[in-house]
């Protein structure tokens, strides 16, 4: 809050101005994390987390709870902007799958958030809303065209277009990792087949480890159904041939989706985020390699940045702040 004094036809007023603050929250499998910021700052003003899952309550109670918790006593909240895991209607706030989260199918998260804090709330797709984070706070600021994709236990992806987010009819769009690059391939968690995020996910390098270790392959690494795709990663900086091959071919296998990506939305930078992001030249080397290979015409590479995420863990969180600063400022 601050004050403007203004002499006005030789009165004095004293103007009160509350620029507000801006609640957003970041809503995934594992954790829920809430923040405050001043409407037009990134430094949260309170932060808090919470496990997603529980065996008290439910994911909206614990969310509730945790908003509460941060609720500022002298500042006016302008909105609540949550970033959750999909796929999600943006228009109505309803998520309509959430396979993590417990009952949340077709589930009316933006209308419950009003009716409890009275409030305008805004719901967006993480991915979608991590992008706008880096483009407008992190690795992407200053570009028009730029593609998100958080390569974690899943595959998520954003794309600003034109400064544009891009968001489709009923604001579904830019599912990257739920493209197909392996028709009839490995099944997908959304139900398909062969897509992206089931042969370059964490959890499809564990399993494809896992599946060449049941056929028999030599490796250090011993068959485990809880096998991570960190501990893969080691292997693999072992010298393990089995795990640098399970890199080698999620690698290729995003090298093809990123062409194709190339060729429809043209960015200038490519923003890689997630845990096997993390994972160094072991992915990057045949990525980039089938990139070069794949793409129609090598004027899509000129220019073209391929950098890792900057901000981390607080992408949804600050994705969700400008998701929320760009839908007041258009009202
Ligand atoms: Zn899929």
């Amino acid at each position: 809050m601050f004050w403007v004094v203004v002499n006005c036809n030789s009165y004095m007023h004293v103007i009160i101005i509350s620029m507000g603050v801006l609640v957003t929250a970041d809503i995934g499998g594992t954790q829920i994390r809430v923040a405050s910021y001043p409407r037009n700052g990134t430094q949260p003003i309170q932060l808090q987390r919470a496990s997603t899952q529980s065996s008290t309550g439910t994911a909206f109670d614990r969310l509730a709870a945790l908003i509460a918790s941060i609720w500022p006593q002298d500042d006016r909240v302008e909105a609540i902007s949550v970033a959750s895991a999909g796929p999600l209607d943006p228009e109505t706030g309803v998520i309509l799958a959430a396979p993590n989260i417990p009952g949340w199918t077709n589930f009316p998260l933006g209308k419950r958030l009003v009716e409890r804090f009275k409030v305008p709330v805004f719901v967006g797709n993480d991915a979608n809303l991590a992008a706008l984070g880096e483009w407008r706070y992190g690795a992407g600021q200053g570009h028009h065209d730029l593609i998100y994709l958080t390569i974690s236990t899943g595959i998520g992806g954003g794309v600003i277009s034109n400064d544009q987010l891009l968001l489709g009819h009923r604001g579904m769009a830019a599912e990257l990792g739920h493209i197909t690059v392996l028709p009839d391939g490995p099944l997908c968690p959304c139900g398909q087949r062969g897509h992206l995020e089931a042969l370059s996910s964490g959890p499809a390098i564990a399993r494809y480890v896992n599946e060449k270790l049941a056929e028999g392959e030599a490796s250090i690494l011993a068959p485990n159904p809880n096998l991570t795709a960190h501990e893969v990663a080691e292997a693999a900086n072992r010298g393990d041939a089995l795990a640098k091959a399970a890199f080698a071919r999620a690698g290729e296998y995003l090298g093809q989706a990123l062409a194709d990506y190339l060729h429809i939305f043209s960015p200038s930078i490519v923003i890689l985020g997630g845990g096997v992001s993390k994972s160094g030249p072991l992915l990057f080397e045949p990525l980039q390699e089938t990139l070069r290979k794949r793409v129609m015409d090598p004027n899509y590479l000129k220019d073209l940045s391929i950098v890792p995420a900057a901000l981390g863990d607080d992408a949804g969180l600050l994705g969700a702040l400008v998701f929320a600063q760009m839908k007041l400022a258009s009202t």
